[in-house]
């Protein structure tokens, strides 16, 4: 019988495995994992799961039984090679497996902080479950925590320890949070908030140096002050687990170079998820996503493409950053607005949608709090309209009523 063989275990590969057998795919799936655990969710790591209120059982994208009943076979170990003209992978404990088709989900890993220091203990990235683990079994004896880099996940992991009750500095070189991510009024909510909430948030901060006798006890700023502390955890952008697909020869764009049905230029090989690029039929731009709604929707086009359905890449892309108490659902994508409506007031309360217009239709929105507004937006930018201003601003509209 044929082999799919999966290279990574997360998102995308978990959705790969269920869709190939809801597509009728009915030959051998292996999926091999570097991680110890079958997939699970990563977006609690940095929410629910470091503030303790979940544990890895609890963070299973699909139960154990699931793989069983569909004979999905879980390999850990790590791909080292790929040898498209024998159509096998190399495995580090040195065994060789074959494909027929092959997935490439393998992620993406922490950027490294270049700084001396980075490698004292009680420096942490926050990627995988034995990251945020490790933050976790530190908290018993940590007061003080500094975070590097305002980006969403070292928000949200700023507001879970906020939560816990250490005191929380966080850090960012740019002038404001989430500058890569969202707009500037966005920031500007979010920072407020979080001041609101007992952080201390620099920023323009850079960082020079962490500091300390084997544990971390400080970090130097590049003004020289030390800050003083018990626990880092840095966050400061993911890189694309590329590597393997380069020297195999595919093209590498940013991410593994995917079309709109997820095909690399090998008929044989596809790939899915953070470690992507692929052109967005909305905006015509070369996009890498990095979020489980892009994983989830790549990781079906894959499967349909491989057992011959036609389907493309074609969902809008969402999002969504719990901090406090703020749910903030993201639709679509911003880049490229030209006009902006507010319904709510996001310099004063936590409650507000903000509507992004480029040339007169609707884009994206940023909800924070305002799930029915959030549906409303994931509708009318699907559908491509252009609802009135007036009337989004307008706290009293029903938003449903601007869909028909
Ligand atoms: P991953 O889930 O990273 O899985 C890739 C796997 O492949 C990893 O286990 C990796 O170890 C493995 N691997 C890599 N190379 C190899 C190899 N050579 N051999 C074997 N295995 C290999 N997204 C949202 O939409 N909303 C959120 O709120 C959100 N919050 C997040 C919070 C945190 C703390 C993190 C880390 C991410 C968050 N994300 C969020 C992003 C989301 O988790 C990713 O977009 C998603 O996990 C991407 O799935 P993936 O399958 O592409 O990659």
């Amino acid at each position: 019988t044929e082999r799919v063989v999966i290279v990574g275990a997360g998102h995308a590969s978990a959705q790969v495995c269920a869709s190939l057998r809801r597509d009728g795919w009915s030959g051998e799936i292996l999926l091999i994992g570097d991680e110890p655990s079958l997939p699970y969710q990563r977006p609690p790591l940095s929410k629910a799961f470091l503030a303790g209120e979940s544990t890895l059982a609890d963070l299973l994208i699909r139960k154990p039984e699931f793989y069983e009943k569909e004979h999905i076979v879980f390999r850990r170990g790590r791909v080292t090679g790929i040898d498209r003209d024998a159509a096998t992978v190399g495995l580090d404990d040195g065994e060789t497996l074959g494909y027929d088709k092959l997935v490439l989900c393998t992620g993406a890993r922490p950027r490294p902080l270049p700084v001396p220091g980075a490698e004292l203990a009680g420096v942490h990235d926050l990627r995988d479950v034995a990251d945020a683990q490790s933050i976790r079994s530190g908290l018993a004896t940590a007061g003080r925590a500094v975070v590097i880099g305002g980006g969403y996940i070292g928000l949200e992991a700023a507001a879970s320890l906020r939560k816990l009750g250490l005191a929380v500095t966080v850090l960012e070189l740019a002038d404001r949070v989430l500058q890569r991510v969202t707009t500037p009024r966005i920031s500007a909510f979010y920072d407020r908030v979080h001041r609101e909430e007992g952080i201390d948030l620099r920023l323009g901060t850079g960082v020079v140096a962490l500091e300390g006798d084997g544990r971390v006890t400080g970090v130097r700023l590049a003004d020289d002050e030390v800050i003083a502390t018990d626990l880092v955890v840095v966050g400061v952008g993911v890189v694309p687990n590329v590597e393997l697909a380069q020297a195999a020869g595919l093209t590498v764009d940013d991410g593994i170079a995917v079309d709109a049905h997820g095909r690399t230029e090998d008929p044989a090989v596809f790939a899915a998820g953070d470690c992507t690029s692929y052109v967005d039929a909305r905006s015509g731009c070369r996009l890498r996503l990095e979020c489980v709604a892009n994983a989830v929707e790549q990781a079906k086009t894959v499967s349909a493409t491989i057992c011959g359905h036609d389907r493309s890449i074609s969902a809008l892309p969402w999002f969504w950053s719990d901090q406090f108490d703020l749910k903030l659902q993201i639709a679509g994508l911003s880049t490229g607005y030209d006009e902006t409506v507010l319904r709510g007031d996001p310099d004063t309360g936590r409650s507000f949608a903000c509507f992004y217009f480029a040339e007169g239709r609707l884009i994206a929105a940023d909800c924070v709090n305002r799930a029915q507004d959030f549906m409303f937006s994931k509708r009318a930018i699907a559908e491509g309209l252009s609802p009135d201003r007036g009337l989004l601003a307008d706290s009293d509209t029903q938003l449903a009523s601007l869909l028909q």
